[in-house]
C-alpha cells in the first residue's frame, strides 16, 4: 500500500488523524500531514477507513 494526500484540497475535518494517527497529522491551519507514504500493516485497515472518511476525498490509497 501507498497513500497520497492532497494538501490543496483537504478541508481539514480531521477524519484521517482520528483514524489513523500514525499516519496523519493536521498543521497549525488544520491542513493534513503525511507522516509516511508507506504505511505499517497494522495502520491499512484504518488508513483505507479515513480514504473512505475524508469529506473532500483528499486521501487516495494506492493497493499494491
Ligand atoms: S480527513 Fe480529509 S479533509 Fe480532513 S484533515 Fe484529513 S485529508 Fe483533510
Amino acid at each position: 500500500m501507498r497513500v497520497t494526500v492532497d494538501r490543496d484540497q483537504c478541508v481539514g475535518a480531521g477524519q484521517c488523524v482520528l483514524n489513523a494517527p500514525d499516519v496523519f497529522d493536521q498543521d497549525d491551519d488544520g491542513v493534513v500531514v503525511l507522516m509516511t507514504e508507506g504505511p505499517d500493516s497494522q495502520d491499512r485497515d484504518a488508513v483505507r477507513a479515513a480514504g473512505d472518511l475524508c469529506p473532500s476525498r483528499s486521501i487516495t490509497v494506492h493497493e499494491d
